[in-house]
């Protein structure tokens, strides 16, 4: 086997798990497209110690970090295809070339996809987001809004007025039951049921959304919740099981990431319900662990995998 590890995707969680694989001394390639999630967003917030910085600068420290241990090497490609070879795994990649490895961490994220509406997809990581841990202090107390696309904008619309005053736009995509409703008012939100049309604003700063009948709504941010898919199907060209999330599929693991496909680990957001840098490094870590556990313990892999609880 050329390493004892191959992480797949090399940002928060991918990083944060070769991390504890490099302070094992372990061989470990790193591979990756250098695409991670919030790359739309001037700066990322709430990770420890990085509050503030460019993801492109994290991404750049958490390397440079890394690259101080000699057993760790990285590649940039993406892994297309995935099998099982006797105590490993073999992995084909798009310059040609397989790698084969004992263990393989999936760390390779989701993509988002988002609303087809004017004016939207410009102002996605700036004025259009998802998550207000991240983004919504920043705005400042000005007026926010949801666009509704399921349920969720029943939850998102309760949390929003912390951040400022809030319109959920309900659209034809979702209307509150009378006990939703009465819980909105008393968070102080308005509800607006005519549709949005476009995003207004010298971009990709936010003024206002324009209605489908003309009138226009100030705001500073739209909060939505986008769908998700796994970046790759990897996970399920090797048979790991899925769960169905809020916004999309992610894959099944237990406490120690592990996947239901012995050898096979799996972290950050494409791992979890939950998307946020922090959680999916605190993710990373524990794959990193696991693995290298798995080498010692379980080093022909014969051991079955416990049914992956989350
Ligand atoms: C607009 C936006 C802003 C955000 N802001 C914040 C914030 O301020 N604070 C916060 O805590 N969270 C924020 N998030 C959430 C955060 O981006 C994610 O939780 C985090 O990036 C997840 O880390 P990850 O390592 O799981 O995946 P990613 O960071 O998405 O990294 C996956 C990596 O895998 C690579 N990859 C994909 N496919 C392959 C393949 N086949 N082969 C090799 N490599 C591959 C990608 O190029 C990428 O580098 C934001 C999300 C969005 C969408």
């Amino acid at each position: 086997m050329d390493h004892d590890v191959l992480v797949i995707g090399g940002s928060f969680a991918g990083l944060s798990a070769a991390m504890q694989l490099a302070r094992a001394r372990k061989p470990v390639l790193v591979l990756d497209t250098g695409m991670p999630r919030n790359r739309f967003a001037v700066a990322s917030h709430g990770f420890p110690g990085q509050d503030g910085r460019s993801p492109a600068d994290i991404r750049v420290r958490l390397r440079a970090e890394l690259s101080a241990y000699p057993s760790v090497r990285f590649q940039d490609g993406a892994a297309l295809s995935a099998s099982r070879e006797d105590t490993g795994f073999r992995v084909s990649l798009n310059n040609g070339n397989d790698v084969t490895a004992r263990r393989i961490i999936l760390a390779y994220g989701v993509r988002d996809s988002l609303p087809d509406l004017p004016g939207l997809a410009e102002r996605w990581g700036a004025s259009v987001l998802h998550c207000p841990y991240c983004h919504g202090y920043e705005l400042n107390r000005q007026p926010v809004g949801v666009l509704a696309r399921d349920e969720m904008a029943q939850h998102q619309a309760m949390l929003l007025p912390d951040w400022g005053p809030t319109t959920l736009f309900t659209g034809a995509a979702f209307r509150p039951t009378a006990e939703q409703e009465q819980s909105l008012k008393k968070r102080g939100v308005e509800i607006e049921d005519t549709p949005v049309a476009e995003l207004i604003g010298s971009g990709p700063a936010l003024e206002a959304v324009r209605l489908e009948d003309g009138r226009t709504v100030p705001l500073a941010g739209l909060f939505l919740a986008p769908q998700t898919a796994p970046s790759s199907d990897i996970a399920a060209q090797l048979g790991c099981e899925m769960r169905d999330g809020p916004t999309g599929p992610y894959i099944a693991v237990d406490q120690m990431q592990t996947t239901t496909v012995a050898g096979v680990f799996a972290a950050g957001d494409l791992a979890s319900p939950m998307a946020n840098a922090t959680i999916a490094a605190a993710s990373g870590v524990m794959a990193g662990v696991a693995a290298h556990r798995s080498l010692i313990f379980d080093p022909d892999l014969t051991q079955q995998h416990e049914r992956a609880s989350s």
